[in-house]
C-alpha cells in the first residue's frame, strides 16, 4: 500500500479518521431462464439447501441483536426467518422448478415477488409490512445463491467510512449515523441528495472522487479531510497525529459555533430574519431543531416514501405530518409534495426509464400522470393540517397550467373530504417552489396566484445553467453564484415583496452565509436551511446590519462572474463568520 491522496468534493465539513466500508449494495435483476426436466431434483434440492442457509444468517443476526439489545430489530428478523419456511411458498418454488422448469433463480424472483405483490396491495398495514419481508428475502437468496456478502448501512458492525460508487437517498435514508465516521462516493454534487443528508447528519462527506471504489480495499484505515477535499490513503503517523489535532480543533469549532443555535436572528440593526428548517422525516432526530426555528420551510416528503418497499398510506402520512403540525404548534409547516424523478428513486414505485430524468417525469408532473398518488397526500396534509399550522407546496411548476392543475386536484380532494364528512382544514396556504427559469422569470404572475414562494436554488442553478447537479464531471459549470442567479433571485424576491407575498430560500445557498448576506442585502427576510447551518446563519445576521448587507448585494451584483461574485461577498462578511 502506498500513500496516496485524491481529491473530490468536500460537501459536508468535517473529518474522519477510520477503516473503509466498501458498500456495493446487491441489486441484481434476476432475468428469466428454465432448466431440462432432468435437472429439476437438483435444482430443487439446491433451492432446500439455498433456504436453510437463509434461515441459518436470519438466526445468526437475530442472535447478534438480541446480544446488542435491540429486541425490536431482533423480532422483525424472526418474523423473516419464519416466513422462509412457510411452507406454501416452499411448495410454489418446487412446483415452479418441477413442473414449468424455471431455473432457482427465476422460480424464487416469481413467487416472492408474486406474494410481496399481493402483500402490499392488503388494507391491513401489518401485511403490507410483510411485503418489504419478502423482498428483502428474495433479495437475500438471490445474492447467496450469487455469492455475494451481506451489506447493509443499516446495521454496521462498527464504525467506519462509507466509500460508494454513489449512495442513494434510500440507503442513506437508512443510514446507521452512529457508525459513520464519514461518506466518500464517486458521484454527486454539493446539492445531491447524498450531501444534503451528509449534511442534515453532520457526517463529513466527501463526493465525486471518480474510480475511488477501485482504488481502495475493504477496512484500510484513510483520512477524510472533507474541509479541503482530501482523501488520505496509508496514512503515515505524523499525517494522522496531524488530523487528530485538525479534528480536535474542528469540534472546538463547531463547539463554539453551536452557541449561536438559541440566539434570536436579528440583525444589529433591529431587523427580524425568519430561520426556518429544511426536515426529511417526523423523526426526532430531525426535529430537534424546531426550539431554535420558526417553523419548517421545506418538509422534503419523498424520503418517507424511499424508506420502505411499499407506498406510505394516507394513514402512515397523516400521522406523520400531525406529528410534525403538533410539534411546531402555531408556527408553519411547510410540507412539500412528492418530489420523485431526477436523482430520487423509490423502490415502491416504478418510475419509467428516461433519458434525461431532471427534464422528464419529475415530482408534479409525476403526480398529474398518477393521480392517486397526489390525492393520498394531499389529503393526509389537509387532515393533518387541523393539528397545527401546515402549508402546501408544489415541487418542479413551470407554468400557471401546472399551479391551476394542482388546485384543481385539491379542489377535487376537499370535495371527496366533504362528502366522506371527514374533517379537514380548507384555507391551506398552497405556494409552489421556484426552480425552474421559466417560473422565476414570471414571478409577478405567479405571485398573484399563490399564497407563497420558495425559491428552490439546487434546482434552479440546475435548470438555469444547464448542469446536471450530480455529475462531477461538470460540477465547475454548477455556479450557484453565477451573475444570472443572482438577477433571477432578486426578480423573484422583488416581485413577491411587492405583491405582498411570503418569499423564502429553502435550497443549499439559504444555509451559506455569504449567499445569506447577500439575500437579505437584496431584500429576502426568510430563509429555510438543514439543521447543522442554523448557528452559523444565525451567528452572521447578528453580526449584520441591513445597510451593510444592501452596499455587499450591490456590490456583488456589480460583478461579472461567479468567483468575481463569491470572493466579493467572503470577503464582505470576513469578519462575521
Ligand atoms: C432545491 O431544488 O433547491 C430544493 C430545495 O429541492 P431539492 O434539493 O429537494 O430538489
Ligand atoms: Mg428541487
Amino acid at each position: 500500500m502506498c500513500l496516496m491522496k485524491y481529491k473530490g468534493n468536500p460537501v459536508s465539513p468535517g473529518i474522519g479518521l477510520g477503516n473503509v466500508y466498501l458498500y456495493k449494495p446487491f441489486n441484481m435483476e434476476v432475468a428469466e431462464a428454465t432448466i431440462t426436466k432432468d435437472s429439476t431434483e437438483a435444482a430443487v434440492q439446491q433451492y432446500l439447501d439455498l433456504r436453510d442457509k437463509a434461515h441459518e444468517e436470519l438466526i445468526a443476526i437475530k442472535e447478534e441483536l438480541l446480544l446488542t439489545g435491540n429486541n425490536d430489530k431482533a423480532c422483525i428478523v424472526d418474523a423473516q426467518a419464519s416466513m422462509l419456511l412457510d411452507v406454501m411458498m416452499n411448495s410454489e418454488v418446487e412446483k415452479l422448478i418441477r413442473d414449468s422448469l424455471f431455473s432457482l433463480e427465476s422460480a424464487v424472483e416469481k413467487t416472492y415477488s408474486k406474494y410481496a405483490d399481493i402483500f402490499s396491495k392488503a388494507k391491513s398495514q401489518q401485511i403490507r409490512e410483510r411485503a418489504t419481508d419478502l423482498k428483502d428475502l428474495k433479495t437475500r437468496l438471490h445474492r447467496i445463491w450469487f455469492g455475494v456478502e451481506e451489506q447493509s448501512l443499516a446495521s454496521l458492525e462498527k464504525e467506519a467510512i462509507i466509500v460508494a460508487h454513489d449512495l442513494f437517498p434510500s440507503d442513506t435514508a437508512r443510514l446507521d449515523r452512529s457508525k459513520v465516521l464519514a461518506i466518500v462516493t464517486e458521484i454527486g454534487g454539493s446539492t445531491s441528495h447524498s450531501a444534503i443528508i451528509a449534511r442534515s447528519y453532520e457526517i463529513p462527506a466527501i463526493l465525486g472522487i471518480d474510480g475511488i471504489m477501485k482504488k481502495l480495499t475493504d477496512g484500510e484505515p484513510v483520512i477524510v479531510d472533507a474541509i479541503e477535499g482530501v482523501l488520505h490513503t496509508s496514512p503515515e503517523k505524523s499525517t494522522y497525529d496531524h488530523y487528530t489535532k485538525v479534528l480536535l480543533s474542528y469540534l472546538e469549532q463547531a463547539r463554539e459555533i453551536k452557541q449561536y443555535l438559541d440566539v434570536e436572528p436579528v440583525t444589529q440593526d433591529g431587523t427580524r430574519i425568519e430561520v426556518n428548517l429544511n426536515i426529511g422525516s417526523e423523526k426526532p432526530e430531525e426535529l430537534s431543531g424546531s426550539p431554535y426555528t420558526d417553523g419548517v420551510g421545506l418538509f422534503r416528503t419523498e424520503f418517507m416514501y424511499m424508506e420502505g418497499s411499499t407506498l406510505p398510506t394516507e394513514e402512515e402520512q397523516y400521522l406523520a405530518y400531525r406529528k410534525v403540525a403538533l410539534e411546531f404548534g402555531k408556527r408553519p409547516v411547510i410540507i412539500r409534495t412528492l418530489d420523485i424523478g431526477g436523482d430520487k428513486q423509490i423502490e415502491s414505485f416504478k418510475l419509467p426509464k428516461e433519458e434525461n430524468p431532471f427534464l422528464g417525469l419529475r415530482a408534479l408532473r409525476l403526480c398529474f400522470g398518477n393521480p392517486s398518488l397526489f390525492q393520498t397526500q394531499i389529503r393526509a396534509v389537509l387532515r393533518a393540517a387541523c393539528h397545527g399550522n401546515l402549508w402546501l407546496m408544489l415541487p418542479m411548476v413551470g407554468s400557471l397550467d401546472d399551479i391551476r392543475k394542482a388546485k384543481e386536484m385539491i379542489e377535487e380532494v376537499k370535495k371527496d373530504l366533504d362528502k366522506e364528512g371527514v374533517e379537514y382544514v380548507a384555507n391551506i396556504p398552497v405556494g409552489i417552489m421556484i426552480e425552474i427559469p421559466a417560473i422565476a422569470l414570471i414571478a409577478e404572475l405567479v405571485s398573484e396566484e399563490v399564497d407563497f414562494a420558495s425559491i428552490g436554488t439546487n434546482d434552479l442553478c440546475q435548470y438555469l445553467t444547464a448542469v446536471d447537479r450530480l455529475n462531477p464531471a461538470v460540477s465547475e459549470y454548477y455556479q450557484s453564484y453565477h451573475p444570472a442567479m443572482l438577477r433571477l433571485i432578486k426578480h423573484i424576491v422583488s416581485a413577491f415583496s411587492a405583491a405582498g407575498k411570503s418569499i423564502s430560500v429553502c435550497g443549499e445557498l439559504g444555509g451559506e452565509p455569504a449567499a445569506v448576506a447577500l439575500l437579505i442585502g437584496i431584500g429576502l427576510r426568510k430563509l429555510s436551511m438543514g439543521m447543522s447551518s442554523i448557528p452559523k446563519i444565525k451567528k452572521l445576521i447578528t453580526g449584520l446590519t441591513i445597510e451593510k448587507a444592501e452596499a455587499l448585494a450591490e456590490k456583488a451584483m456589480t460583478c461579472k462572474t461567479a468567483n468575481e461574485v463569491e470572493q466579493c461577498l467572503k470577503e464582505g462578511i470576513k469578519n462575521l463568520i
